[in-house]
């Protein structure tokens, strides 16, 4: 086999490394915050049908606009949007490489506030587009008065504003989403991956009415158990979604994924009736966890940030070695936990409590 270095590679892909985080089957997994709990079996049986009847169709080429499952995302959103002003992709990874193909690109520049979402530069790198990140507030809160002198300073053609931020859970106010879109004229994107854990939050997308260059990122990866899927989706005004058409490639979410995701939407109840329990877990973890001496940064996800680790990585080999799978996102002495099912929260509580005493 040749090297990676024998290939004319694109330069600004030289000396980079690919998403990475670990994917092993070991018994309690909480390092990708995943729902990890069952899902419901009326789902499973309606979608096994919907599956079943989408594949007597599969000859030809699925709906390339999938209105119907943008009418129930636009449903599920209940915030008074039409149809046309809601997109998806396979997961919001897509709908976010979408974004930066129609509005980033060569000389262009994206910004976001770090710690962040570690996708962000690497959509930059596969798109061309130069990457800004500004790090946070020391409580890795982002003000108005930082977005916007950070606007300022880097005159970005794009910011995506994480809230709840991955992999920090601090959630954004509303006077910062505004001071942002109102700091620059370019692409403000607020990724709202975690939203549905986030209990009572205001969402940007009833920000949204006369704000043409906002958009609203959303996924199915967390909150609806449905990672394995890939189904992310925005809302924005209709004309962003014009932008993307151009350039979407055609017929990208299959006839199986728009069975699937339709009757995901139309069980959203079940589908979510397990994030009061997750958030349960999270509070649970997040007090044992202050009870053992560690740094909980407060969470409106469905994972926790915490500091207070002499040695990290030794932490997270410990526990892998157990069986027992989190997140080392290099930010000195910390370490990021999803909040899984009661069982597996406590066998994570138990091994810290052990490697602690
Ligand atoms: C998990 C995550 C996503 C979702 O990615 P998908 O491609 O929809 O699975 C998007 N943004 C953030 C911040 C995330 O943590």
């Amino acid at each position: 086999m040749a090297e990676l270095s024998d290939l004319p590679l694109r330069a600004n892909l030289v000396g980079k490394t690919p998403y990475g985080a670990p994917q092993a089957a070991v018994p309690v997994s909480l390092n990708v915050n995943e729902n990890t709990h069952p899902l419901p079996e009326a789902f499973i049986t309606e979608a096994a049908a919907a599956i079943a009847e989408a594949l007597r169709g599969v000859n030809r080429y699925p709906d390339r606009e999938f209105l119907e499952l943008r009418a129930a995302l636009a449903d599920y959103l209940d915030a008074g949007l039409v149809p046309e002003q809601i997109w998806a992709a396979n997961g919001s990874n897509e709908v976010l490489q979408q974004l930066l193909q129609a509005f980033g690109g060569p000389g262009r520049t994206l910004l976001s506030f770090t710690p962040t979402y570690s996708m962000y530069p690497l959509l930059a790198d596969g798109t061309d587009t130069k990457w800004v990140g500004v790090p946070r507030n020391a409580d890795f809160t982002v003000t108005p008065e930082l977005v916007v002198s950070a606007i300022r300073e880097h005159n970005p053609d794009i910011v995506i504003l994480c809230n709840p931020n991955n992999p920090t859970g601090t959630t954004l106010s509303a006077e910062t989403i505004l001071a942002a879109y109102d700091a620059f004229d370019g692409m403000l994107i607020v990724d709202e991956a975690y939203h549905e854990f986030n209990a009572g939050a205001e969402s940007a997308v009833d920000l949204l009415p006369g704000r043409h260059r906002l958009v609203v990122s959303r996924t199915m990866s967390k909150a609806f158990a449905f990672a394995g899927v890939r189904l992310g989706y925005l809302a924005a005004d209709a004309a962003v979604i014009d932008a993307l058409r151009l350039v979407r490639l055609p017929y990208h979410l299959s006839a199986l994924t728009q069975a699937a995701a339709i009757t995901a939407i139309r069980h959203s109840g079940a589908m979510l009736g397990t994030v009061g329990e997750i958030r349960e877990q999270r509070d649970r973890l997040a007090a044992a966890l202050n009870e053992l001496g560690y740094t909980v940064h407060p969470s409106g996800s469905n994972f926790l940030l915490v500091g207070g680790f002499a040695d990290p990585n030794a932490v997270f080999e410990t526990l892998r070695e157990q069986g027992i799978l989190i997140r080392n996102l290099d930010i000195p002495g910390h370490l990021r936990i999803t909040a899984g099912t009661e069982s597996e929260t406590t066998a994570v509580i138990e091994a810290i409590t052990a490697l602690t005493a």
